[in-house]
């Protein structure tokens, strides 16, 4: 079992006389830079002249300078630019990356693809939060953290992982949990779980459910309830307590038939093709295309979401999502009434 580290394991002087620059104010630069701030670190944010996440800086009273200029003012260089112009904005800050500074990100694709090869009078390390960034943010806000990877891909300084740690702490996620891993472990579960289970596996089985249903002549509408929207309960249930509170929660049919049934549904030859799509992530077929593909501007990317978004199914979705909106409200009304 990989080592599980807390706050009680973090040394905050790793990260409390350091400057921090944030480089993006998305999902996960607000978060890291706002908690870092209120953690008493440091901050400057980078961003390039016409950004369009400037003003947010600003309103959430944050200093923004470009990366270059962070960059240069900073011990420690948080990358949290989209991983897809991550390889340019390090071309860009480089020369201003001193002896002993860190590099320091949250997925680990450009290192561990060689799409960012770092000089090695640098730290490069990683603390990549298992949520969004408003989660990020919002659970620090609350006193409570976010379970983080932590990674050392390179230790110049001799004290990386805790300087790693420190920053981990500072942004709330040593208050529920840093596992240990590597760039690369991370990185190639990360691809394989969104591709094979989380998002490209999941799209394909409901959308294989619903068709099926809707071309032996059943109505969308049941089509879609079955196969799309009774997937979130299944979900939540499966998230707070295993396959055991899934199976213990669902009728003795559904435990029963979903037992003897499920596993001629995703049968070996599904389990097979997990193998390809594992390997063309291992082997790096998957990160040459992706970068080929945005390199040519995203032909393929385009045309296949645009597929996807004229499914069927998005339409009946659409359409009872907006039928049932009604529901949510009484209930979120019913919820706010009882306190009184
Ligand atoms: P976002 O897409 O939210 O980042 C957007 C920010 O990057 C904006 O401030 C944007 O400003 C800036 N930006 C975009 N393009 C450029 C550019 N060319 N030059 C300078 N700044 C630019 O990123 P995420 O937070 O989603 O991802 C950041 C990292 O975190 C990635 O490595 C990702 O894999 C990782 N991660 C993300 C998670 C998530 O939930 N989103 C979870 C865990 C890890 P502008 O207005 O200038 O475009
Ligand atoms: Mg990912
Ligand atoms: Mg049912």
């Amino acid at each position: 079992t990989q080592p599980v580290y807390h706050e009680s394991d973090a040394d905050r002087r790793y990260v409390d006389d350091k400057t921090v620059a944030v480089l993006g104010y998305g999902s996960q630069g607000h978060a890291h830079a706002q908690n870092l701030d209120d953690s008493g670190v440091d901050v400057v944010v980078g961003l390039r002249e016409n950004s369009s996440t400037r003003s947010a800086v600003e309103a959430d009273g944050l200093r923004v300078e470009t990366p270059v200029e962070a960059a240069s003012e900073a011990d420690v260089v948080s990358v949290l630019v989209p991983d897809t112009v991550q390889p340019s904005v390090f071309e860009a800050i480089e020369p201003e990356l001193d002896a002993g500074d860190t590099l320091q990100f949250a997925h680990g694709f450009n290192i561990h693809y060689g799409q960012i090869e770092p000089p090695e009078r640098v730290d490069v390390t990683m603390i990549a939060p298992k949520s969004p960034g408003h989660l990020v943010r919002r659970n620090y806000e609350a006193g409570q953290g976010t379970p983080a990877l932590l990674a050392v891909y390179q230790d110049a300084s001799g004290h990386a992982k805790q300087e790693a740690l420190a920053y981990a702490d500072a942004i709330g996620c040593a208050r529920a949990g840093v596992v240990e891993t590597t760039f690369r472990e991370e990185t190639e579960t990360d691809l394989f779980g969104e591709q094979a289970v989380l998002c490209g596996g999941v799209a394909e089985l409901t959308k294989a459910g619903y068709e099926t249903l809707v071309d032996a002549g059943y109505s969308p509408e049941m089509a879609y309830f079955e196969c799309m929207n009774e997937l979130k309960l299944i979900v939540d249930l499966m998230y707070e307590g295993g396959l055991g509170a899934m199976w213990d929660s669902v009728s003795d049919t559904a435990e029963y038939g979903g037992l003897t049934r499920g596993d001629a549904v995703v049968d070996d030859s599904v389990r097979e093709n997990m193998e390809e799509v594992l390997e063309q992530v291992q082997n790096g077929e998957f990160a040459t295309e992706w970068v080929a593909e945005n390199q040519a501007g995203r032909p393929s990317y385009r045309q296949r979401r645009k597929a996807e978004k004229n499914h069927d199914i998005e339409d009946v979705g659409e359409r009872l999502r907006d039928l049932f909106a009604w529901a949510e409200q009484e209930t979120e009304s019913e919820s706010e009434r009882e306190p009184e």
